[in-house]
């Protein structure tokens, strides 16, 4: 139940989120030449620190929006050099033709919180306004129309009781509101269930990543695909070589497969004897983890609802093809702001735009990609090659997009007990200490389980103990009791994705959450 606010402030527009999406719409409107309030909140402590990426980007987009983006660069970016693709086994790796969309000849190798540092920079240079720490935690609707939001109250008790300290949360009201919260946002979710935008649900994978300093050649990229997985699960591991002997490590589950657990996957990947020998000779720097959406072309929604739109990954704009969301991020905000008319605040152009588009067009070659990856590994990918390299993603067929499968409470199967060496290998304890997650103890609880009962299905192996990449649900090994610690909980949005029936994610108080490390370019 929220505190009654005890402000009001009114913009033209309003976005929630400040990664690429936000950024870029908010940039792009202050382009404009008319003189319009814009503003941007964005619920972690500083810009950048609660978005992931492995940093490929496609320039072609942030040439249009920013064209001096290079130069703001504390350093100039490293463009990709070379392009491998791996079929993995635990022991040997074999090389792979590269699937046309993992081509990266003209890409850069980018931190995409510096990225965002820089558009955030550019923006308020121009008069936007940015409040970071600041979580969007209602909507206000009136007349079935989003009229704004209402900030997250600070200083409420555990039992969403005021203190002495409480500070009412705000109503920040808008001619229009852009949701560009990225993958699985709370109220993105919410108006795609209450406006009915959506007929095909969507799909969803995790990615974990690791930032380490250790020997690297500068413009290298690696994607691989098998070990550790087997081939009726989906996903693939990531190697970015960085300048500065620095690299960027990942891996990418798809959550429907049972008992995903993306984080134990890195973990195995780390100890290839193709990829050991480098990260012994360095050390681990930083830990994220974010969902992404890969329902692509079938699942996106209608992207503007009464009073809004939705923007990037908040929409599902990752191209599943190329692995890559970044410049559909920086698109999808750059045509919102160029179709928003102060006149017909629907946006009924922006959702065409989107779709007619280049946008539009990669995610529809890219159709049929999930689908064919859900048949298992070894379908999806020479599916991929026929209708890649064929058909060039226009196959005179689409194939229908399921609905991801139900959730299956079946027992995990039994591994040996993980070891961690500390120095390769990490388990997520020390892994969520790298994140420097912080989260104030004693207010009321951003994660909710519906039912209480529920809490019985986890001990029966409910996925969401392992998917979970920052340990928040676990067993007591000795009293068997269920724990939930919120407060390790890096914002990744998975379990909620993955059980929304049961599992409910809403912002903590601003400013709180994990604060990712980046490469450092
Ligand atoms: C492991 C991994 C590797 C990837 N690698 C690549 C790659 O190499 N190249 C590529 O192009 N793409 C890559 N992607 C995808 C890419 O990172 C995303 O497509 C892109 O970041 C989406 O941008 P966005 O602005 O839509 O969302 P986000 O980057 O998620 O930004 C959303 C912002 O909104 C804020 N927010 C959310 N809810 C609220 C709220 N209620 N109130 C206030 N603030 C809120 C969040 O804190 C966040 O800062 C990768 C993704 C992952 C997870
Ligand atoms: S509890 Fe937090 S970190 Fe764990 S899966 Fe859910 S959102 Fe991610």
């Amino acid at each position: 139940m929220p505190i009654a606010s005890d402000s009001t402030l009114r913009f033209d527009v309003l976005i929630v989120g400040a990664g690429l999406a936000g950024l870029s719409a908010a940039l792009r409107l202050a382009q404009r030449p008319e003189k319009l309030d814009i503003c941007v909140l964005e619920k972690a402590p500083n810009i950048g620190a609660h978005t992931v990426s492995g940093g490929i980007l496609n320039p072609q987009t942030l040439d249009q929006l920013h064209p001096n983006w290079k130069n703001a660069l504390k350093h100039p970016p490293q463009a990709v050099t070379s392009d491998e693709f791996w079929w993995m086994t635990p022991q040997k790796q074999c090389r792979l033709p590269v699937p046309p969309g993992l081509k990266n000849t003209g890409n850069y190798l980018v931190s995409i919180s510096q990225l965002c540092q820089i558009l955030a920079a550019e923006a308020t240079a121009q008069g936007v306004t940015i409040l970071t720490g600041i979580a969007a935690q209602t909507l206000h609707t009136q007349d079935n129309r989003v009229q704004g939001v209402q900030t997250g109250a600070m200083g409420l008790d555990m039992q969403g009781q005021p203190t002495q300290n409480t500070t009412p949360g705000t109503d920040i009201m808008a001619h229009t509101t852009w949701l560009a919260e990225g993958c699985g946002g709370h109220l993105s979710q919410e108006v795609i269930q209450r406006f009915q935008l959506s007929t095909v649900p969507q799909h969803y994978a995790l990615g974990v990543r690791e930032i380490w300093t250790a020997p690297s050649q500068p413009g290298k990229v690696i994607h691989t695909v098998g070990w550790p997985l087997s081939s009726s699960a989906y996903g693939g591991g990531f190697i970015y070589h960085y300048p500065n002997d620095q690299l960027a490590i990942g891996w990418v589950s798809g959550l429907e497969n049972p008992h995903s657990d993306p984080h134990q996957c890195l973990q195995d990947f780390k100890t290839h004897p193709a990829i050991a020998p480098q990260l012994r000779a360095g050390k681990r720097m930083g830990y994220a983890a974010r969902a992404l959406n890969e329902g692509g072309w079938q699942a996106l929604p209608q992207l503007n609802f009464p009073g809004g739109a939705l923007l990037g990954c908040a929409a599902g704009m990752l191209d599943l093809a190329s692995m890559k969301g970044m410049h559909h991020a920086i698109q999808s905000g750059m045509l919102a702001a160029d179709h928003y008319d102060p006149n017909h605040p629907e946006m009924h152009n922006y959702d065409q735009a989107v779709r007619k588009g280049s946008i539009g067009q990669a995610l529809l070659r890219a159709r049929n990609l999930k689908p064919a990856l859900n048949k298992g590994l070894y379908f999806g990918l020479a599916y991929g090659c026929i209708d890649q390299y064929l058909f060039k993603g226009k196959a005179p067929w689409t194939y229908p997009l399921h609905p991801p499968k139900t959730l299956e409470l079946t027992a995990p199967p039994r591994h040996p007990k993980h070891s961690y060496d500390g120095t390769l290998t990490f388990n997520k304890s020390s892994s969520v200490y790298e994140t420097q997650v912080f989260h104030r103890e004693d207010q009321p609880p951003h994660l909710k389980i519906h039912t209480p009962d529920h809490t019985q299905t986890l001990h029966k192996g409910h996925p969401v103990m392992a998917l979970c990449p920052a340990e928040v649900y676990t067993i007591d090994p000795t009293t068997q009791a269920f724990h939930l610690s919120a407060g390790n909980c890096i914002h990744c949005k998975a379990c909620t994705l993955k059980d929304p029936q049961q599992i409910t994610w809403v912002p903590p108080e601003g400013g709180q959450g994990p604060q990712f490390k980046d490469i450092d370019t």
